[in-house]
């Protein structure tokens, strides 16, 4: 990957500057990396695209790095146990009959039992929803 300003050569601005040292949140995406004339109003970052090449005839508009991001974390911060990856209404029902109702629950509790408890959950799916849940928490 690698980042380049649609106006060529020119020395990138400050923010430029700024927008690709904060790129570690899309670092995951393939392509290159466009920085544009939009300017993100809020944090005064430049708004940035997302392409596969030169041909690139759609392009990904990425926006501002910072609102992006921030648009990430909403959409993964998990508030219920039920927006949890992978947990339907019946295995938040047999959770909640374990004792775990609520994130808070399942952040204290201990994985080992409730996967005795609860049938067709394992152990290892009970750490990743705690993790979840615990990366819920540090994103309010
Ligand atoms: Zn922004």
């Amino acid at each position: 990957m690698r980042v380049r300003t649609r106006r060529g050569t020119r020395d990138q601005t400050a923010p430029e500057r700024l927008a690709a040292r904060r790129l570690h949140p899309v670092s995951g995406v393939r392509g290159d990396i466009e920085v544009t004339e939009e300017v993100c109003d809020e944090h005064e970052l430049p708004h940035l695209l997302v392409t596969d090449g030169d041909d690139d005839d759609d392009p990904w508009e990425l926006g501002c790095p910072i609102c992006n991001y921030a648009d990430y974390r909403e959409r993964q911060a998990a508030s219920e146990v039920e927006d949890l990856d992978g947990v339907g209404a019946k295995t938040a029902e047999k959770l909640a009959a374990a004792g775990i109702g609520s994130l808070d629950d399942l952040r204290g509790a201990d994985v080992e039992a409730v996967a005795d408890e609860v049938q067709g959950v394992s152990e290892d799916r009970l750490r990743e929803w705690q993790a979840a849940a615990n990366a819920s928490a540090a994103a309010d």
